[in-house]
């Protein structure tokens, strides 16, 4: 049983940047305000996110870690209609399954009792100590959630050696994280990596900064200056969908394609979007064609596929060429108006 754990967990979480947005969409459904991550090795030896939110309460450490048991879904018609990030409630139980997971966490109510932490091994609690019961340990701690993952992979070698340089890892959680302070403008968020060269924070937002500012932040000045903010808000319509978000004009050059896509709050990708808002720039500015989009679409979540990939990474969603149209005629007439 615990084998197949085991391998169904490693089909969710690829690499550390794969659990560590997880993490940080438990953080942000937890309310913080402030979001820590440290890595050692790429994240490898070592994948730290500290936050400030909610907290986990003490009774519902032992559930923590099993599949399907979060406190989020309530019952199975909650999964129909829940509004926040994942709702599998299979994201700490996989990486439970593949590391070695502390958790140390405090809720606001509990302030006579200290934090607890608590060690999880194959998705059970259990403490270090043999003789004594599985009962979280206290210690002392700030209000929220540490959640620290310990050699991850360790007993999944195929896993282990598909990942890339510990450099090549460590870009990618930067990448993860600066998406998401983007997209959360207002939650200060840092990212620093631990190491024989420890160096200052790769990336810190302040708590007041606006979208702009993040974006200015992780991609440079020079795309800050060609972004145009644009908006649809088709809640009304049997559509049912509102967009946001800002797109560069034809000042802006660069080789690649960057699109930051959020649906419903979370980082995916859809490779219909993304084809089309490269059509619509190559047709649009032939001489430097290549888009930098941020959008943010937000849909009823029911009508959202994310099961078309265990990562969740590319999902598909109900009317999805009609709502592509949609957005493809309102970058339209923005890139008309940067254009003249
Ligand atoms: P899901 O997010 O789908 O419910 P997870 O495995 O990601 O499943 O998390 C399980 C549960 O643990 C969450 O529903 C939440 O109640 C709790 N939790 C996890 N991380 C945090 C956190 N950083 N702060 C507060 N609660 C958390
Ligand atoms: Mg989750």
């Amino acid at each position: 049983e615990s084998v197949i754990n085991r391998i169904a967990a490693g089909e969710i979480i690829h690499r550390p940047a794969n659990a560590l947005k997880e993490l940080l969409e438990n953080s942000l459904d937890a309310n913080s305000t402030n979001i820590q991550v440290v890595a050692k090795e790429g994240g490898m030896k070592l994948l730290q996110i500290i936050d400030n939110g909610d907290g986990i309460h003490k009774e519902d450490l032992e559930l923590l870690c099993e599949r399907f048991t979060t406190s989020k879904i309530k019952n199975y018609e909650d999964l129909e209609t829940i509004q926040t990030y994942g709702f599998r409630g299979e994201a700490l139980a996989s990486i439970s399954h593949v590391s070695h997971l502390t958790v140390v966490t405090k809720t606001r109510e509990n302030v006579c009792c200290n934090s607890c932490r608590v060690k999880y091994l194959n998705g059970k609690m259990y403490t270090p100590d043999a003789d004594k019961n599985a009962e979280p340990k206290s210690c002392a701690g700030n209000d929220g959630t540490q959640i620290i993952v310990e050699d991850l992979f360790y007993n999944i070698p195929y896993r282990k050696q598909a990942l890339k340089k510990a450099n090549e890892e460590y870009t990618r959680i930067l990448d993860v994280v600066g998406k998401y302070a983007i997209h959360n403008a207002g939650v200060a968020f840092s990212c620093r990596k631990i190491g024989a060269k420890t160096t200052g924070s790769d990336i810190q937002t302040s708590l007041n900064a606006s979208k702009l500012d993040v974006i200015q932040q992780i991609y440079g000045r020079s795309v800050h200056t060609c972004l145009e903010y644009f908006e649809n808000d088709m809640r009304e319509s049997p559509l049912a969908v509102q967009f946001e978000g800002y797109a560069s004009g034809d000042k802006f050059t660069s080789k690649k394609t960057t699109l930051l896509l959020f649906i419903n709050n979370r980082l995916v990708d859809n490779t219909a979007i993304r084809t089309a808002i490269e059509q619509l720039y190559f047709s649009t500015f032939p001489k430097s064609p290549k888009p930098f989009v941020y959008l943010s679409l937000n849909i009823r979540p029911q009508y959202v596929d994310v099961n078309v990939h265990p990562t969740k990474k590319e999902v598909y969603f109900l009317n999805q060429d009609l709502i592509i149209n949609e957005i493809i005629k309102t970058l339209q007439s923005l890139l008309v108006k940067i254009n003249t």
